[in-house]
């Protein structure tokens, strides 16, 4: 059974680790957006077929400095077709 108690050992010494260092990463920095405002992303207008995306999510292009968000790939090839 001493094989089963050093693994024991092990797991708790790991827990233990992991949670003064995930502790510790927290304390360091501090959250740097509410939960709340993470949810209420930026919509970009598809200047192609008008569809709103998230920033986040969307395709972009930078067009004569300005950059552009897109909902697919298919919208920014057709918008660099025709510019
Ligand atoms: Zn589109």
């Amino acid at each position: 059974m001493a094989f089963l108690n050093l693994v024991l050992l092990v797991l708790i010494v790991y827990s233990i680790f992991k949670w003064i260092w995930r502790d510790d990463k927290s304390k360091q920095k501090k959250k740097p957006a509410p939960p709340g405002e993470q949810t209420v992303e930026e919509m970009k207008q598809d200047p192609v077929c008008g569809t709103y995306v998230p920033a986040s999510l969307a395709v972009t292009a930078t067009h004569k400095g300005i950059t552009l968000y897109f909902c697919s790939n298919a919208c920014r090839d057709k918008f660099l077709e025709s510019h």
